[in-house]
């Protein structure tokens, strides 16, 4: 007996010893991607299929429950690179932040390690990224057609589709690598984002398809607080006639713009003969919008179809993990609204598909809160590397390899900061759990709470706040919520941290900490 486990002690100590291949990770990023438009997450109105997307979580794993910190784009960027929640990264809304990017961030250590890094697409954080040996970006939000691009030696002009021009960069990038060493790939897109402009080869994809409306196009923003219903984000109000495609895009060549005009022009010909009003017209700018946001989504999926094809061609898929994701999920006319930012469940959701061959079984799915806040320590973590001290998320490794530890977050912390522009969405913070969403708006004037119960409401239409029945539940969320607070070192809310607007240099973590009334020190974060 002694012998055996001797023998087994051994060989298991061998085991360990042995040198692993370092694998290589392509992290596929796309803007507003809602999970809704992916048919690996099964939308009731079958919005649309994704052959390509879906083939990663069919041979890897879906995430049902992966939400975001901050549901804009920028910081959503700035959470992933850091594993930070906005208030220590610095990085909170897309007016006045700019990264700092002498932070530390996970590309920096893979780097460090002896990855080949590289981003091309957007990355939309203002100053240069660095902890890439690789970088060619779009400036700011980009744009769609031929669109200009930055990379370490200046400007260039590209030709052709965005999303076919950020695919190409990527592979030809992988194509010239050392291939000796690992690498770690951030392919991101500009695309499903507005103005949701369709590559000129996909207009007609669905044949002028009609598009089931969702269950809250009309929503009446009643039952829940005042800021629910003063945001500037809905189809009735906000939307532009350059959203709805009623005027073309400056940014097309000659032939560009005439494949354009001759698919756009009979359709809004039809449109302005008929004048729709009140909620024909909303019905309309329904129809326009998920014609196009899906056409852009479509060309996402093909060229995801692409990568996946060069990685089987070139025999690197056995040893790469193909990451999908997007930096926010998005409404598609759920409560009569575009965008997202909301701690509600089409903006706070992201669509997360991983596959990892060899570790992560085929076909899996998780409901564990898994967050972008945990894509940092994800990526360090599959390349063998500590999670650093200081970063707030956690590893999403052993959830792939099928093990979903015990003590796993049963609550999340969420907090939008950005207001009033663009959208006129109160500042918002709160606690997620398996079922309810606590709330907290502030900065609008209005200091209000809402309950959300997702077993009676799953289209979070109600606020179940201070009702008879719910005394326990608002107890426990609201300890949870001041638990999370503390542990995160979110600082006390004031009118600069509400919209930041006073802020363009990261605090670095000067404030943390420093709450009043706490009564207690935050523990470390893990
Ligand atoms: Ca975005």
């Amino acid at each position: 007996m002694r012998i055996l486990a001797l023998l087994l002690c051994l060989v298991g100590g061998l085991l360990s010893a042995a040198p692993t291949k370092q694998p290589n990770i392509v992290f596929i990023f796309s803007d507003d991607h809602a999970y809704q438009a992916i048919s690996a997450y099964g939308d009731a109105r079958k919005l649309i299929q994704t052959p390509n997307i879906d083939r990663i979580a069919n041979e890897g794993m879906r995430f049902d429950r992966a939400l975001v910190t901050n549901s804009i784009c920028g910081p959503s960027r700035a959470v992933i690179l850091t594993g930070k929640y906005s208030h220590l990264n610095g990085f909170f809304n897309n007016s006045n932040s700019v990264f700092d990017g002498t932070q530390l961030t996970f590309p920096k250590l893979l780097q460090k390690s002896g990855y080949q890094t590289a981003i091309i697409g957007k990355w939309h954080l203002v100053s240069d990224p660095t902890g890439f040996d690789f970088w060619q970006v779009l400036p700011g939000q980009g744009v769609y057609y031929n669109p200009p691009m930055k990379n370490a030696q200046g400007m260039v002009k590209m030709q052709g589709y965005v999303t076919d021009v950020v695919t190409d960069l990527s592979l030809d990038w992988v194509s010239k690598r050392d291939k000796s060493k690992p690498f770690m790939l951030m392919l991101q897109h500009k695309a499903p984002h507005r103005e949701w402009e369709p590559n000129i080869k996909d207009l007609g994809f669905d044949k002028d398809r009609v598009y089931p409306e969702p269950a809250t196009l009309f929503d009446d923003y009643a039952d829940r607080a005042k800021a629910v219903a003063e945001n500037d984000m809905t189809l009735e109000k906000t939307i532009t006639p350059k959203d709805v495609k009623l005027v073309r895009p400056p940014q097309m060549d000659a032939e560009q713009a005439a494949v354009w005009d001759a698919y756009y022009e009979p359709r809004n010909e039809a449109y302005r003969k008929a004048n729709p009003q009140g909620k024909d017209l909303v019905r309309w700018r329904y129809q326009r919008y998920m014609h196009d946001y899906l056409a852009t989504v479509k060309s996402v999926d093909d060229n995801v179809g692409r990568v996946l094809k060069y990685l089987e061609d070139e025999g690197l898929t056995e040893n790469t993990i193909v990451v999908y994701s997007s930096d926010q999920g998005f409404y598609l006319g759920e409560h009569g609204w575009f965008d997202k930012r909301w701690i509600f469940e089409e903006s706070v959701r992201t669509p997360l598909l991983v596959r990892w061959p060899g570790v992560t079984k085929p076909g899996s799915v998780s409901k564990a809160l898994v967050s972008n806040v945990d894509y940092a320590q994800t990526f360090l973590d599959m390349a063998g590397l500590p999670s650093p001290v200081g970063m707030q998320g956690r590893s999403l490794k052993p959830i792939l390899a099928g093990e979903t530890p015990a003590d796993w977050r049963k609550e999340f912390y969420y907090h939008y900061y950005e207001y009033p522009k663009p959208h006129h969405v109160a500042p918002h913070y709160g606690v997620i759990t398996d079922r309810y969403k606590l709330v907290r708006y502030y900065g609008n004037g209005e200091t209000k709470t809402d309950l959300f119960d997702g077993e009676k409401d799953p289209l979070e239409l109600k606020s179940f706040y201070g009702q008879p029945g719910y005394e326990s539940v608002q107890a426990d969320l609201e300890a949870r919520l001041a638990k999370l607070r503390a542990d995160l070192k979110v600082p006390e809310v004031d009118d600069e941290f509400a919209t930041g607007v006073k802020r363009r240099t990261p605090p670095a973590g000067k404030n943390a900490g420093k709450g009043k009334g706490k009564g207690k020190k935050a523990p470390a974060a893990k």
